[in-house]
């Protein structure tokens, strides 16, 4: 089976966020099953040096964009055994800082898409299945529609297209339809790639791929509601079972508490020596030092997604009430960093923003903090609560997509459970919930025995890529009917 990813971004390379993680892990695990998987990915400028310097540079070649053709190189190189191309183009990619948020974004994503189908002879790769991921790779799917299957080349590959957060739809004016992508107006309905009045990548994924799946089972369900389905939930509900839901794992090999480079004292499973890491991070970020005060972590992307707005409703009277530290870390929207940045001058002692992007200090933070706090609105699937029970950080989360799929709730009576939940987006259950996680954490016994749950869990990719597996054959035997 031969298979190509095309997203984004993709770890070691570029990362914002667990898209990455899954495109540096997931590729991995298909290839020790047997499976020739591939990746490509923009050249963006903020790869670092050293990559670049190993990558070899393959051809060069024109993508047609409207009436231009646009200069493409190809580069490429192996990441632990997994063949990845580079997209490059200086003036899409190399040229500037950031990956997203340009003003043309519409244009240097539909040159990437055309870039990842056009490549292909010129590799000499010719996949069973192209799987995308996200907005920013949904129109290789008609694209693959309308101007290449004619071609005897591109006419069996199919496409898989994965949805890991809907909010992020990359709607653009109609115009690009016909300028960027050279698809007529029979495309522009609403069977097809009109959202309301405007033109979705993410749409081009669900209307013409052939699968389209999404990071976790209780995700899968949500999305086809009006409150989670971002105005799409009608044409998700409409795949019927060509929408599936297949959680993600985590790369064990790279998070793992007994070989990370990043941390102070590795350990195995002993909490003296995970304490010792606390010491050393808080005497790190200019904290108390102090091996018993419980500390809470909270990694990601500081926005109304991850649930902020009830941590600004509470956190101010926790602070007053109760005995512990907070030591947060990401980027986003300017009021979070604000807030967490004035709880910090307030709190020099208890409390620590970090507003930056910092992979080392996120793997110190899994590693130090006892609780991992993460209350999303809604969570396609997450992987900082499944990489901070790998640490033996106990998240404390909200019940919704993937937390609901990863994290079970503690039951003190049984001792089951691998963290701790609260069900409705609410400030006060969410408090609530914090207060019992420290009450727990006062009682030595049953902490261990938390923590060993936490840490004892299968967060690797082996299940969800037989899943997969699963899946690619399914399409590639039989493929539905595109509309
Ligand atoms: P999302 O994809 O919604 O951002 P996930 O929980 O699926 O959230 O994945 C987030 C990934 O990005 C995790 O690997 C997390 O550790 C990492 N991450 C997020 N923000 C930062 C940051 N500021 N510094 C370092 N790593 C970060």
């Amino acid at each position: 089976m031969k298979l190509l990813f095309a997203a984004a971004e993709g770890s070691p390379f570029v990362k914002t966020g667990g898209l990455a993680d899954v495109i540096g892990a997931l590729p991995k695990a298909l290839r020790k099953n047997g499976v020739d998987a591939r990746v490509v990915l923009p050249k963006y400028k903020t790869i670092a040096q050293e990559q670049v310097q190993r990558m070899q540079f393959i051809t060069h070649i024109e993508v047609p964009m409207g009436w231009r053709a646009c200069y493409c190189g190809i580069f490429m190189t192996e990441e632990e055994g997994v063949p990845t191309y580079f997209i490059d183009n200086e003036y899409f990619f190399g040229a500037r800082d950031g990956i997203y948020g340009h003003g043309d974004d519409e244009e240097r994503f539909a040159f990437f898409n055309r870039a990842v189908l056009h490549i292909l002879p010129h590799i000499g790769f010719q996949p069973d299945i192209i799987h995308s991921h996200d907005w920013h790779t949904g129109m290789v799917a008609p694209l693959l529609h309308k101007h290449y299957r004619h071609d005897p080349f591109y006419h069996s590959i199919k496409n898989v297209f994965t949805i890991h957060n809907l909010q992020y739809q990359g709607v653009f004016s109609h115009r690009i339809l016909g300028e960027l992508l050279e698809l007529d107006d029979s495309y522009f309905r609403s069977e097809g790639v009109e959202y309301k009045g405007g033109v979705s990548f993410m749409k081009g994924g669900i209307q013409y791929a052939e699968h389209v799946t999404t990071v976790s089972r209780t995700y899968a369900q949500e999305i086809q509601t009006d409150y989670f389905g971002e105005g799409l939930d009608g044409c998700l509900r409409w795949l019927g079972d060509r929408l599936s839901g297949i959680v993600n794992g985590i790369d064990q090999q790279s998070y793992n508490p007994a070989t990370d480079a990043a941390l102070a004292y590795r350990y195995r499973s002993s909490l003296n020596t995970k304490r010792q890491n606390k010491t050393e991070l808080q005497r790190e970020l200019g904290l108390e030092q102090n091996r018993r005060v419980p500390m809470i972590g909270m990694v990601g992307r500081l926005t109304a997604q991850k649930g902020l707005d009830l941590v600004e409703h509470v956190l101010g009277e926790l602070l007053e009430q109760d005995s512990f530290q907070l030591v947060v870390l990401g980027t986003g929207d300017a009021v979070y960093q604000d807030m967490f940045r004035h709880l910090a001058w307030r709190y020099p002692q208890r409390l620590s923003a970090q507003i930056r992007f910092d992979e080392g200090l996120a793997r110190r933070i899994y590693a130090s903090s006892d609780l991992f706090l993460m209350p999303s609105r809604f969570e396609p699937c997450g992987l900082s609560q499944m990489i901070a029970m790998r640490y033996g950080s106990i998240p404390i989360v909200r019940e919704t997509g993937g937390l609901s799929d990863t994290v079970h709730a503690y039951n003190e009576y049984t001792g089951e459970g691998n963290g701790f939940s609260f069900t409705h987006y609410n400030a006060h259950d969410m408090m609530h919930t914090i207060r019992r996680a420290l009450r727990i954490y006062e009682q030595p016994d049953q902490w261990e025995q938390l923590v060993r749950n936490a840490m004892s869990g299968d967060y690797s990719w082996n299940r969800s890529a037989q899943e997969y597996m699963a899946l690619y054959e399914q399409v590639i035997a039989n493929p539905t009917k595109l509309i």
